[in-house]
């Protein structure tokens, strides 16, 4: 029997962030490492959908590149024979299955994405495709029959948009067209996380650390400077309710800096919260948010600048060619079904 599939993709607009790193690449590495030889791990990088909101096209072939080196530098062995790296447009059959997701997914259900509203806020011109893209991402999913999609707590809709619009189709046409992904919940324990990743910038952490957010000082790129970046975290926004706690709802600044902690040494969130819950210095619980971002970027960088293109380049040809003859059946079944192909 063939393996069960781990996807995820991180949209190639810009370098990444600490939250792509921390709720996107951080779970890949790390189910790679512990489950290698047991799934099949397929990274890629969503070039399509990277110009739903506004990017510099002659920058975005290049950085689709750079983005790939990156999750090389955050330990992703692309020698792995179970990995496959892949650019999404390099594949047409994303674009094709997602025009026939479109046919059966409701204006209504997309129109209550929280993404959507998010990025479309405030926009004078909002494109078809940031409205369109939880399709194209369930097209991304449902593809490959992968079960398993480690994701930033802000995907969570759009995960489950995919298993309405699977089953929608599985229901009407009576077999099984997609293995569905399975529940959030069971992505979070699949990906042994005990609550969702969402990083909040540090400058308004009511608001997710986001790639659109226009005030750099609440975004730690993976890029930045790691002297600076310790400045921001420096500077992080907090509360005045001078105990430490970790609540969301009552402390966002400082149960994200809590939660940047645990994720970036490798701890546990309940170990962090032991150690720092009831203290009141957010002064040294910040200096130690501090050092561990500085060290995490000071060990990126470096890998970074060592990672063999060209031998990533062949990787990603090699995937991409797997992955377009790994797709064409099961968008053939799809085409049977809805009946742009002969039944037999
Ligand atoms: P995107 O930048 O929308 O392509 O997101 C790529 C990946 O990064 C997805 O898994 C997102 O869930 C994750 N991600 C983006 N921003 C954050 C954030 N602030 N906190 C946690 N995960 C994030």
């Amino acid at each position: 029997m063939s393996k069960e599939i781990i996807l995820t993709g991180l949209r190639a607009n810009g370098t990444f962030h600490l939250g792509n790193y921390l709720g996107g690449i951080q779970p890949m590495v790390n189910l790679q490492r512990d489950k290698a030889g047991e799934y099949q791990i397929n990274m890629f990088v969503p070039d399509l959908h990277s110009f739903t909101t506004p990017v510099e096209h002659q920058h975005l072939f290049r950085s689709t590149i750079t983005n790939l080196k990156m999750y090389v530098a955050a330990g992703l062995d692309v020698h792995d024979p179970d990995t496959f790296v892949y650019r999404q447009s390099y594949i047409p059959a994303h674009s094709e299955m997602a025009w026939i997701l479109d046919c059966f997914a409701y204006f209504g259900e997309i129109s209550r994405m929280t993404q959507f509203k998010e990025k479309s806020d405030g926009q004078a011109n909002v494109s078809v495709a940031l409205f369109n893209y939880p399709v194209l991402m369930a097209a991304d999913i449902l593809l490959y029959n992968a079960k398993w999609v480690p994701l930033g707590d802000d995907q969570k809709q759009h995960l489950e948009i995919t298993r309405d619009i699977g089953e929608r189709l599985n229901n009407k046409f009576g077999t099984e067209l997609f293995v569905l992904p399975e529940t959030w919940d069971k992505q979070l324990q699949f990906a042994q996380r005990e609550v969702s990743v969402r990083i909040r910038s540090l400058v308004d952490p009511t608001k997710k650390m986001s790639k659109s957010i226009s005030d750099p000082r609440g975004t730690i790129e993976l890029t930045d400077d790691p002297v600076e970046a310790a400045k921001k975290v420096m500077s992080a926004t907090t509360d005045s309710l001078g105990k430490i706690a970790f609540n969301f709802a009552e402390q966002p600044g400082i149960s994200n800096l809590l939660q940047i902690l645990a994720l970036l040494t490798h701890q546990s969130q309940a170990a962090v919260n032991t150690e720092w819950e009831g203290k009141n210095s957010y002064g040294d619980l910040k200096k130690a948010v501090a050092e561990a971002v500085q060290v995490f970027l000071t060990d990126f960088q470096t890998k970074l600048a060592a990672v063999d293109e060209i031998a990533l380049m062949a990787k990603l040809e090699e995937s991409e060619e797997r992955m377009r003859e790994a797709t064409a059946p099961v968008l053939y079944r799809v085409q049977q079904a809805v009946g742009l192909r002969p039944q037999e």
